[in-house]
């Protein structure tokens, strides 16, 4: 039996990419997850994969800027798996431009996405985690926080998101609650394509030629945030707490 049998984990974002590969790795780990995306139906094909590899997995449809959604959905968790105590806020969406061109909704949009969505869903789960005097929190920000170019709206967000751990890590740690963040750098995912796409380059050279920049010379996999997000949520981490993890294929500061 897995030694984080019977913790019940929220992952937000789900549906695909990053999250969709940490909610699949957390139930291999023996949690009971919950699956939160825009749209229910687009988590069925992940929760449908769980459950054929023997784990415990739900889909539940949420905005995570939308307050009484999002209270909804984690009392939803609550009554269908239990009380969740670990919750890695991943949703994300990217509105880029440059500084001239973003207008309100670009910038509002991705400010209330990661960090209104991060904020009121920790807020939900830390009345569950303080209750269970045992909590994980994880925080997807992105290399993006250090600076990015077209991304004056995300990169606030994702520099925001680890200002929002470390604070909240100070908050909960007597409740024997740990909040970290993960830094992804250039991973392959829909976002990322998306990227391509928008500058008008296909994605394979876009990936071989941020790969030539990358010490490990090669671009990241859904995966190897899933492994990180795994450690931080694990049992024996529990004196890590406040950081904020590049998982970028080389050092960044
Ligand atoms: P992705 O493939 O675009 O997946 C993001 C997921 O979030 C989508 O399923 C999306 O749903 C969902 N979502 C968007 N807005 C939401 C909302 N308001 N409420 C609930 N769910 C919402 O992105 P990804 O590449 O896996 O990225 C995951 C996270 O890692 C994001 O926070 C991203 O900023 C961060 N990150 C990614 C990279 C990278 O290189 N890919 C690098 C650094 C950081 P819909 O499909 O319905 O829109």
């Amino acid at each position: 039996m897995a030694e984080t049998d019977a913790r019940v984990a929220i992952v937000t974002g789900a549906a695909r990419g990053i999250g969709a590969a940490v909610a699949t790795r957390l139930a291999q780990d023996g949690m009971a997850v919950a699956l939160l995306d825009l749209d229910e139906d687009s988590c069925a094909e992940a929760v449908e994969k769980i459950k054929a590899s023997g784990g415990t997995a739900i889909a539940v449809g949420v905005d995570v800027s939308d307050s009484a959604a999002v209270d909804a959905a984690v009392q939803r968790v609550a009554d269908e798996l239990g009380a969740p105590t670990v919750l890695v806020n991943n949703a994300g969406i990217l509105r880029d431009n440059l500084l001239f061109k973003m207008t309100d909704d670009d910038w509002d949009a991705v400010i209330n996405v990661h960090l209104r969505g991060s904020f009121l869903m920790s807020r939900a789960v830390q009345k569950f985690q303080t209750e269970a005097k045992w909590g994980r929190i994880v925080n997807m920000s992105s290399t993006s926080a250090l600076g990015n170019r077209g991304q004056a709206n995300y990169a606030a967000a994702k520099a925001g998101l680890q200002g929002f751990t470390k604070t909240l890590a100070i908050e909960l740690g007597k409740f024997n609650v740990t909040v970290n963040a993960i830094a992804p750098g250039f991973i392959a995912t829909d976002m990322t394509a998306a990227t391509a796409a928008r500058v008008g380059v296909d994605f394979e050279d876009f990936k071989k030629g941020a790969a030539a920049m990358i010490p490990v010379g090669r671009v990241g996999t859904p995966e190897d945030i899933a492994h990180t997000a795994s450690f931080l949520v694990s049992e024996g981490a529990g004196f890590v707490s406040g950081q904020v993890v590049y998982v970028a294929g080389g050092p960044k500061d």
